[in-house]
C-alpha cells in the first residue's frame, strides 16, 4: 500500500509542470473573459465589495419629527441601523438586553389563538403588524390582541410594495387599515412596517407613522416544517437590542417563538413592544 502510494505521487509530480502551465493559461483566459464580459468596474467591486447595508433601519417619528429636527439631514443622521452600535446611535447600553417580538401579516386564526396562549403563559407583550384586509375578515382576533395588551401596528391593507403606488394609494392603504383596526376595537396605529420593508423618502415624509423594520429575521416562512430551524436562526443571530420578525399566520412560527421566549428570558432579555423598543433605543 505504501509503495503504491509513493509511485502514484511520483506520477503526480511528473504531471505537475504541465498541469501548472495549463492551469495558468486557463486562469488567464478566465480573467480576460471576465473583464470583457462584466467590465473592469464590476470586477473591482468583486474584490473590493462595498460595505454591507444594515439589515434594517429603524426610525421613530415621535423622537425625530419635532419642529427642530425636521430637516432631512437630521432625520438621516438620526436613523440608525439596529445592531451596528459602533456606527449607530442607540441610546441604550448593550448591557441592557431587550427583545421585541413582532408578528406580521395577520391576524391569523388558529395560529394566532395558539400564540396568544404562549404569550400569556410567559407574560410577554408582542407587537402585531396587521393587514387591514385580514382585520376586516377577523375583527374578533384583533379585539382579543388588544384586550391582551399587545401593540397593534400597521402593515398596510393588502401587502403591496408601497413604493409602486401613488401617494394617494399609499394613503388609502394606511387609512383603510387604521379604520378597520378602530372598528374592531383598536386605536389608530403609530408605527408602520411597510411590506417587504420597502419604502421611499416620499412615503416617510407623507405619513406621520414611524417606520419600524427589524434587525433579526427568523426566516420562519422558509422553515414551515421545522420550528427549531427558525428558532436557531434567531438565537444564533441575536443582538442586545433585538427586533425579531415573525409571522403569526403559520403555526410553525408560533412554535418557534415558543422555543425562543424562555431561552431569551434565561439570557436576561426583557420583552418590550415596538413602541417601547423605539423609545428605549431611539430617543437621544
Ligand atoms: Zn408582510
Amino acid at each position: 500500500m505504501r509503495y503504491k502510494y509513493k509511485s502514484e505521487s511520483r506520477k503526480y509530480k511528473k504531471l505537475k509542470p504541465r498541469v501548472g502551465r495549463i492551469a495558468i493559461l486557463v486562469s488567464l483566459a478566465i480573467v480576460v473573459l471576465a473583464i470583457s464580459v462584466i467590465g473592469v468596474k464590476s470586477l473591482v467591486s468583486i474584490f473590493n465589495p462595498p460595505e454591507p447595508k444594515p439589515m434594517a433601519l429603524f426610525k421613530h417619528e415621535t423622537t425625530l419629527l419635532n419642529e427642530q429636527t425636521k430637516t432631512a439631514k437630521d432625520i438621516i443622521n438620526r436613523d440608525f441601523p439596529i445592531g451596528k452600535d459602533k456606527t449607530g446611535h442607540s441610546a441604550l447600553s448593550d448591557n441592557i438586553k431587550i427583545a421585541c417580538l413582532t408578528f406580521d401579516d395577520g391576524p391569523g386564526y388558529e395560529s394566532t389563538d395558539y400564540l396568544l396562549k404562549v404569550l400569556s403563559k410567559y407574560d410577554v407583550k408582542a407587537t402585531f403588524f396587521v393587514l387591514g384586509s385580514r382585520v376586516e375578515q377577523n375583527p374578533k382576533m384583533l379585539k382579543r390582541l388588544v384586550k391582551a395588551g399587545h401593540e397593534i401596528a400597521s402593515h398596510s391593507w393588502d401587502h403591496p410594495d408601497l413604493t409602486t403606488l401613488t401617494p394617494e394609494q399609499v394613503k388609502q392603504q394606511l387609512d383603510m387599515t387604521d379604520a378597520a383596526i378602530i372598528k374592531a376595537g383598536g386605536k389608530k396605529t403609530k408605527l408602520l412596517r411597510p411590506p417587504y420593508g420597502k419604502y421611499s423618502a416620499q412615503i416617510e415624509e407623507s405619513t406621520n407613522k414611524g417606520i419600524f423594520l427589524w434587525n433579526i429575521d427568523s426566516n420562519d416562512w422558509r422553515h414551515k416544517d421545522d420550528p427549531n430551524a427558525s428558532a436557531n436562526v434567531v438565537l444564533s443571530s441575536i443582538l442586545p437590542h433585538a427586533a425579531i420578525l415573525y409571522h403569526d399566520i403559520y403555526e410553525s412560527s408560533v412554535k418557534s417563538a415558543e422555543i425562543i421566549i424562555p431561552k431569551l428570558k434565561e439570557m436576561g432579555y426583557t420583552f418590550v413592544t415596538a413602541s417601547e423598543f423605539a423609545d428605549m433605543t431611539g430617543a437621544y
